[in-house]
């Protein structure tokens, strides 16, 4: 990948998850709770609260800044398809191709 778009991505990714954990902070303050004692969502289901969807989020960026860099950016997480290129400048945090479901 071009040097230059892999640093591009990269500071998106990190601007998205400060934005992603100031919001989830400011939520869990207001629950007088951490992040520490709620437990991670599994998988998204239909009922989730902001909270576990930000939570959820938030582990995907952090999986795709493992990625960048490496062999499996680029590629779906669940057929190893490759993801286009205008999906990731877009959403660089998308771990799936477009014919598998997201989790
Ligand atoms: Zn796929």
């Amino acid at each position: 990948m071009d040097p230059a778009l892999q640093q591009r991505l990269r500071t998106h990714l990190g601007q998205k998850g400060i934005a992603v954990n100031a919001e989830l902070t400011a939520l869990l303050s207001k629950q007088n709770t951490t992040l520490a004692t709620l437990k991670l969502p599994q998988e998204r289901k239909p009922g989730m609260t902001r909270i576990e969807r930000l939570q959820l989020f938030l582990t995907h960026i952090s999986d795709a800044q493992k990625r960048l860099g490496t062999e499996a950016w680029g590629r779906c997480a669940t057929c190893g398809g490759p993801i286009s290129e205008a999906v990731l400048i877009e959403t660089p945090w998308q771990s799936h191709c477009a014919s598998c479901p997201d989790d």
